[in-house]
């Protein structure tokens, strides 16, 4: 029987039933993408969205919200315990607009903010230029120590020193190794600042307890909630008692008006998920996945920046093998491997064609995947990159990569629609 979007709009109908696909026969290693539950996907396609509830739980400017304010207070509640934060704001979004909210609540245009410059690792909301952050505000950006490409946190330190900037932020885009929110939060206070620990892709890790959490350390911790969380697109923030009312105003009504209803009962079912011991387990074979792949890709000759990962990521520069990180991810592509170009630190190339590759665990481990799976991932990096100028070659990869996804379908609706070829 034909589904009422077949019957509506086969185009789209057709185009989603393609991408399904694609998501089932690839390997996704986009760092920032994964798969969420069933659950999850049937909250999110809710008629939840057909409501408008502007305001919070029992302060709304539209009647009709007995069902969405206990919706919002029990995402709101999970949250809380989940990352033992004081108060959470639900409504963000996505990750942009919640990082948006914390400098308009904390910050007046024109004030300093120090975050890690994109070229290094950090996102565009840390202040980069093209970004509103970079453009009404006065960034001011940390790097990496260029020996280790690690974060220096007394050269943080000294840079925070002389700027005096009003908010740091400690958070990451594309770095491999675990953030001392600890000592960000001592820099902070010493110059007087505000701290903002955006977590969007740590969150489901942090929660899971394969990575500390800012939780103790920071004044407001931002979050997406689709990365390794899990969860829908959205955004979530957490801060102390004291900042909760400059928040909740920041969002709305500062920045936005309705929530999505529809993504706050997702955003609660994946903090239900994220709260079980399966979760703990999913978290920590996230980081031994990439700790896995890390070793293999290494072992075939691919130089990791930083020598390595502790999270769920790994960046490595692939010019020393003579590919750029555009040529290189293309070819993957082409072999059913999933990742995204990225700039490496001090990158010589242009952001559009930089020298790396960025590569994550959380979709594949969320497929059941585990270190043979990666070893095998390893190799057929190794294989791509020798044929990267063999179309023919590239393609009979995807072949025993689609080969290898059958036997791992991922939560979600994939069973049902995709017999495996
Ligand atoms: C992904 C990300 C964001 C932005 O999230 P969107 O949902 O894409 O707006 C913000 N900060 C960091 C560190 C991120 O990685």
């Amino acid at each position: 029987m034909a589904s009422a979007l077949q019957n509506t709009d086969p185009e789209v109908h057709e185009l989603i039933r393609l991408e399904t696909q694609r998501q089932f026969d690839t390997l996704r290693l986009i760092a920032s993408e994964n798969y969420t539950s069933s659950a999850v996907l049937e909250a999110s396609a809710s008629v939840l969205t057909n409501k408008y509830s502007e305001g919070y739980a029992g302060k709304r400017y539209y009647q009709g919200q007995q069902y969405v304010d206990a919706i919002e207070r029990l995402a709101i509640e999970r949250a809380c315990a989940l990352f033992g934060a004081d108060h959470a704001n639900v409504q963000p979004y996505s990750g942009s607009p919640a990082n948006l909210a914390v400098y308009f609540a904390l910050l007046k245009p024109g004030d300093k903010v120090m975050g890690l410059g994109l070229d290094t690792g950090g996102h565009l909301t840390h202040g980069w230029g093209v970004s509103i952050t970079g453009s009404y505000f006065t960034p001011v950006r940390y790097g990496l120590d260029p020996r280790t490409e690690c974060l220096d946190y007394d050269a943080i330190r000294d840079l925070a020193k002389r700027e005096r900037p009003k908010l740091l932020i400690a958070g990451i885009t594309a770095y491999p190794r675990q953030l001392d929110f600890e000592a960000f939060a001592s820099i902070a206070r010493e110059v007087d600042a505000y701290l903002l620990a955006d977590i969007a892709h740590l969150a489901g890790l942090v929660a899971g307890g394969a990575h500390p959490s800012p939780i103790p350390h920071a004044d407001v911790v931002s979050t997406t909630t689709h990365k390794t969380l899990r969860g829908p697109r959205g955004g979530m923030l957490m801060c102390r008692k004291a900042l909760r009312k400059a928040i909740d105003k920041a969002v709305f009504p500062g920045l936005q008006g309705g929530p999505h209803n529809h993504t706050t009962a997702a955003i609660a079912v994946a903090l239900k998920e994220a709260a079980s011991d399966e979760f703990k387990t999913y978290a920590h074979a996230v980081v031994a996945n990439a700790k896995v792949l890390a070793e293999g890709l290494q072992a075939e000759g691919f130089r990791l920046i930083t020598g390595g990962t502790d999270n769920h990521q790994i960046v490595m520069d692939v010019t020393p093998r003579g590919t750029t990180g555009k040529e290189f991810a293309q070819a993957l592509e082409l072999a059913g491997i999933v990742t995204n170009y990225n700039t490496v630190p001090n990158d010589p190339r242009k952001p559009f064609d930089p020298s790396g590759l960025r590569i994550g665990t959380a979709a594949v481990t969320s497929r059941g995947m585990g270190p043979d799976e990666m070893r095998r991932t390893a190799r057929w990096f190794g294989e791509a990159l020798e044929h990267r100028q063999n179309e023919e070659a590239l393609r009979r990869i995807g072949d025993d990569v689609r080969a290898l996804a059958a036997h791992f379908p991922p939560p979600g609706p994939y069973v049902a629609e995709n017999t495996p070829l």
